[in-house]
């Protein structure tokens, strides 16, 4: 089984995880920037995360035998703080680099006029670059926040079908269908979506334009949870190509839109003797 984890947050997760996913089928992932919890207060320290996700990340990943890319953006919590926006001034020429393969995750966190200034900006970034965007829907307030979500989307420069809508649940799933986006499912341990649920929409909604995610970032949450929607596929019935669909080749499809996916990445050798991780430079 092969798996490509469509939204991680691995900057919060540790080695073990990596290998943990390895041995699990993971063999692709996409880190979106995120909040990091700790408030950053100037640009400057954007970019050094947006390094992070170019360089050590994948670097660390490759060693793990996980092709790993990277999803840039203001993310919509920090859009509100005025010493965060000016990254919007520079995120365009780390666009421009080869491991990003798609403007996110953007969205909306409270639905301000300021995350509506972001969101509609950074969809025109998108569409500038040729990059498809991952678009988080809000927590809180699903259904009014999805509606929200569609309208700046439809009056974007980024046609939908280059869209993912993701936090997608039984509430949110039918609009966001009929808008023509990707659907993006995060499946927790136990808080938002769970693997039987988001089996009972997959019978629902079909195979066809469906991502799955663990969305694992430094709450509670699962880095294997793909693998275990892959499961629960399996044994509600879906077959062996129903799982590679969604797990594997919608992703591929989907961040392919970049141009920009390299998934060749080599069988590591074995580190489980020694360091666990090699640091640059040696
Ligand atoms: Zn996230």
């Amino acid at each position: 089984m092969r798996i490509f984890d469509p939204h991680i947050h691995m900057t919060s997760r540790t080695t073990d995880d990596y290998r943990a996913m390895y041995d699990a089928g993971v063999r692709a992932l996409v880190e979106p920037s995120f909040w990091l919890g700790q408030p950053r207060t100037s640009p400057a320290s954007f970019l050094d995360y947006f390094d992070s996700l170019l360089g050590w990340e994948p670097f660390r990943a490759a060693q793990h035998g996980i092709a790993h890319h990277c999803a840039l953006a203001l993310n919509p919590k920090e859009a509100n703080d005025p010493r965060c926006t000016p990254v919007l001034d520079v995120l365009p020429r780390h666009l421009a680099k080869d491991g990003v393969v798609a403007v996110g995750e953007i969205g909306y966190d409270s639905m301000t006029p300021a995350e509506d200034t972001a969101l509609a900006a950074q969809l025109q970034l998108a569409a500038d670059h040729g990059l498809p965007a991952l678009v988080h829907t809000p927590h809180r307030d699903k259904l009014t926040g999805l509606r929200r979500t569609i309208d700046v989307v439809r009056e974007s420069a980024l046609a939908p079908d280059r869209v993912l809508l993701d936090h997608l649940n039984e509430t949110t799933v039918k609009e966001a269908a009929d808008s023509g986006a990707w659907l993006g499912f995060s499946v927790y341990p136990d808080t938002k979506m769970d693997e039987a649920r988001t089996v009972t929409i997959l019978k629902e909604y079909g195979t066809g334009r469906v991502l799955v995610n663990s969305a694992a970032d430094w709450g509670r949450s699962d880095p294997l949870k793909t693998r275990a929607v892959a499961d629960a596929m399996l044994a509600a019935g879906f077959t062996d190509d129903d799982v590679d669909q969604v797990l594997w080749r919608n992703p591929v499809a989907f961040y392919g839109l970049s141009g920009r996916l390299h998934l060749d990445v080599p069988t590591p050798p074995d580190l489980h003797e020694g360091n666990s991780v090699r640091r640059g430079g040696e």
